[in-house]
């Protein structure tokens, strides 16, 4: 380390990155925390935001805000794009596609997991995923579209499909999204149209395994899936997507058997993650170990092997029994702080132990999930215990005041209070007025027609 005070670079503000940073904020170093969005973003409700119930001024923070406290803690908005371990330095790119060059003592790398299309890159057009705030206003966009659309279609085949809505992957938020969609339909939505039937909405969730919500246990599964059935949600279990198209999608019985083909002219995509592209950069330049998805293989205390200056944590670090959840996230970052402040005190580093504190799950109004060792909880106790979880963790006071204030509200009248969504002009190439660009004809159809 260098004579002046060390120099701590963090690249991500998401679970890992925000406690590896407040831990250190009052240490003797400097910290500089790099995120590419410039806001801490509190995943677990994204669904909440891409279905109206929530703004997402209530599930994200900026980290400039929540950092201006500490002297020592300097946040950039900036995407880091090359490492150089020899001469210790990050180069990052800004949104103007200029470059600025951050050199460091110690990395923090918790830059998180992206949505995997499974080596099926081109179902992105026609499947958002849902990780950032862009995925979440896009799915907001679409959901409430697909009823606009339908309103205007005679009753056929046509109008039924845009009133389908398929979910790609039965885990955590793929069933949260697939009952708030139903909720949409049956409760937000359902006096204000004239022609459609809101209600009659089909909400299809596919996935690979013999049930959804496969991490928790299974009596726990059977109560959601109870839930999910009784909501309107209609599960498909034992397939895979095999083809996603403008207008519908196809899948395949794992064990075997013919395709078969839904009309569905929204789908959603939950179904896999990978590394971002600058971890499987770090990975490559470090000569690091990837698992399949791209997580970096860390020794004990989550370092890479040969580099004890660079941490990996969060959903990024590859090693046995870790999950890729908030928890494992925060504790991960709390455990790189530690490491360096034993560092500064010539004290030993300790290995990382992950503490398993839980998980849970969103089902529908009244009905969440909860897991804690042979605690297991669902149904309206369950919701309570996973409401009082998510805003004890969501960042920001006003963040928390503000969703308790929105979920009280909508307990009292089923309506949605965020479901603006912005469409855009025939005369702005970038974002036209049609329902999306990958939406047009691929030939031959002037903007704005
Ligand atoms: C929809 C959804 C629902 C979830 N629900 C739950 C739940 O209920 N419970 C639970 O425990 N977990 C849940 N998770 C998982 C949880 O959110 C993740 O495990 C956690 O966010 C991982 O934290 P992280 O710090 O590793 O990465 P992230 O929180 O993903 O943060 C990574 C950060 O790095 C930034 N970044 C990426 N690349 C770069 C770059 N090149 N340069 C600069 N910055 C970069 C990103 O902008 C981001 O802010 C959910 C995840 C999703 C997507």
């Amino acid at each position: 380390m260098s004579a002046q005070r060390p120099k701590i670079l963090i690249i991500g503000g998401g679970f890992g990155g925000l406690f590896c940073a407040r831990r250190l904020a009052k240490a003797d170093v400097d910290v500089t925390l790099l995120d590419r969005s410039a806001g801490h973003l509190f995943q677990p409700l994204l669904y909440q935001c891409a279905t109206g119930k929530l703004a997402i001024g209530q599930i994200s923070r900026p980290l400039r805000e929540e950092f201006a406290p500490y002297p020592n803690v300097k946040t950039l908005l900036g995407e880091a794009i090359v490492l150089d371990p020899d001469a210790h330095t990050v180069t990052v790119r800004r949104p103007d596609e200029t470059e600025f060059v951050i050199d460091y003592d110690v990395l923090v790398l918790a830059a998180g997991m992206r949505q995997s299309y499974l080596g099926h890159e081109a179902f992105a057009r026609w499947a958002p995923g849902m990780k950032t705030l862009d995925d979440a206003l896009e799915i907001r966009q679409r959901i409430f579209t697909a009823f606009e659309i339908a309103e205007t279609l005679p009753p056929g085949p046509e109008r039924a499909s845009w009133l389908t809505l398929a979910v790609a992957g039965g885990g955590p938020t793929g069933v949260e999204l697939a009952g708030q969609i139903r909720e949409v339909a049956t409760k937000t939505l359902a006096n204000e149209f004239h022609s459609i039937q809101p209600e009659e909405a089909r909400v299809l969730l596919f996935d690979g395994g013999d049930r959804v919500l496969k991490s928790f246990a299974p009596d726990l599964t059977s109560r959601a899936t109870q839930a999910l059935t009784e909501l309107g949600v209609e599960m498909h279990l034992g397939v895979h997507v095999t083809d996603v198209r403008r207008d519908g999608i196809t899948v395949t019985p794992k064990q075997g058997g013919p395709d078969q083909q839904f009309a569905a002219r929204t789908v959603l995509w939950t179904a896999g993650v990978e590394a971002v592209p600058f971890a499987r950069h770090v990975a490559e330049v470090l000569g690091a170990p990837t698992d399949r998805s791209g997580r970096i293989q860390v020794e004990p205390d989550l370092t890479v092997a040969g580099h004890p200056e660079i941490f990996v944590i969060g959903d990024l670090a590859g090693r046995e029994g870790l999950p890729g959840v908030a928890e494992n996230a925060m504790q991960g970052g709390l455990h790189a702080a530690t490491c360096i402040r034993r560092d500064l005190e010539g004290r030993p580093r300790r290995p990382y132990r992950y503490r398993d504190l839980g998980s849970a799950a969103y089902i529908s109004h009244g009905h969440a999930l909860l897991q804690l060792g042979r605690v297991r909880v669902s149904g309206y106790l369950g919701w309570l215990a996973w409401g009082l979880i998510h805003i004890a963790f969501l960042t920001g006071v006003s963040n928390r005041v503000s969703t308790v204030a929105t979920w009280l509200a909508s307990i009292a009248r089923p309506g949605r209070f965020h479901r603006a969504f912005m469409l855009g002009a025939a005369d702005r190439p970038e974002q036209r007025y049609t329902y999306s660009t990958s939406d047009l004809p691929a030939e031959g159809h002037a903007p704005g027609s």
